[in-house]
Parts: structure tokens; C-alpha cells; sequence
């Protein structure tokens, strides 16, 4: 595979699948579908339509605070719309390389819109996948060494 053809997959071919919780979801059960989930970033909606985005910093911020976590949602603390950097199925993976770096963020969600402020999420693309997808290609141009 070219370099242009490396850079141009799109990324829906090395999503990972989107962890999603409800806005009224609790800073502290938020913390623990992280752990279980093994993501960095969670994806808030509401209806099923992508309303904000929770990364590790944004609950270790709010249990800092002071405030329960146990009863604090995690709507008070997410990054919520319209600030949410997203990318579409068909966007190429230098598109989503560049946002990331871009924003300084670790993920981004892949979304279907529907209308204004109306996004599914249909995955994720995170600079984990990034690495691998990008080791996959360096290790197949070695011939698999
Ligand atoms: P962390 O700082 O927890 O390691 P990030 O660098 O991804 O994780 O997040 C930094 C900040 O950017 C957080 O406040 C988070 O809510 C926000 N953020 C993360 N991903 C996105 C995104 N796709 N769009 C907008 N903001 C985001």
C-alpha cells in the first residue's frame, strides 16, 4: 500500500465501537463504565443523539470539586455541543489525524447526521486505533517482520 493510500483510508474501516451513556448518568458511574468499558472517552446522548463528550480529565475534575460524584450528572461536566469535534463514516483518516491534533483531544466520534444538533454516534476513532492502524500498515510494508 502507498503512503497516499494509507493516508486516505476512510474511517469507518478502523472504528472502534462508540461507549455511549445517558446524560442523567452519574460522574461516579460514569468513572466506572470507563474502567469497565477500557475507553478514555465517553460519548453522552440523549434520545440517542450525541448531546456532549466525558474524557478521564472531565471526571477526575469533577471529583475534585468536592461536589458527589455519586449524585453530580455528568452532563455538568461534559463538553457538550456545539463544541464537539466529529467526523462523518466516509471522512478520511488524515482528516480525523489532523482534528485530534488539531484540538489536542484523544477521540473522536464518528456520527450520522440527521438534522440540526440530531447526530447518532456510530463509532469512535481514537489515537489507540490510530496506532495500530498505523503499526498494521508499517509492519505489512516490512513484510509482517
Ligand atoms: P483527557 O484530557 O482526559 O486525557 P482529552 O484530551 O480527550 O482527554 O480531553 C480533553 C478535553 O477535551 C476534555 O475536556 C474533553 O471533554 C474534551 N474533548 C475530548 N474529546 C472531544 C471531542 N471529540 N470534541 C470536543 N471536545 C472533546
Amino acid at each position: 500500500m502507498s503512503m497516499n493510500e494509507i493516508l486516505s483510508i476512510t474511517v469507518d474501516q478502523i472504528k472502534s465501537v462508540p461507549v455511549v451513556i445517558e446524560q442523567e448518568t452519574s460522574v461516579y458511574d460514569a468513572a466506572v463504565t470507563m474502567f469497565l468499558e477500557d475507553v478514555g472517552t465517553l460519548f453522552v446522548v440523549k434520545e440517542n443523539f450525541l448531546k456532549g463528550v466525558v474524557s478521564r480529565k472531565d471526571l477526575l475534575k469533577a471529583t475534585l470539586s468536592g461536589n458527589s460524584s455519586a449524585t453530580m450528572p455528568v452532563s455538568v461536566v461534559m463538553t457538550r455541543l456545539p463544541q464537539i469535534v466529529y467526523c462523518s463514516k466516509n471522512d478520511i483518516f488524515i482528516d480525523a489525524v489532523r482534528k485530534i491534533v488539531e484540538y489536542n483531544i484523544d477521540c473522536l466520534p464518528i456520527v450520522s447526521e440527521e438534522g440540526p444538533d440530531q447526530m447518532r454516534v456510530t463509532g469512535r476513532i481514537s489515537k489507540t486505533n490510530i496506532s495500530r492502524y498505523i503499526l498494521e500498515m508499517g509492519q505489512a510494508d516490512m513484510g509482517g517482520l
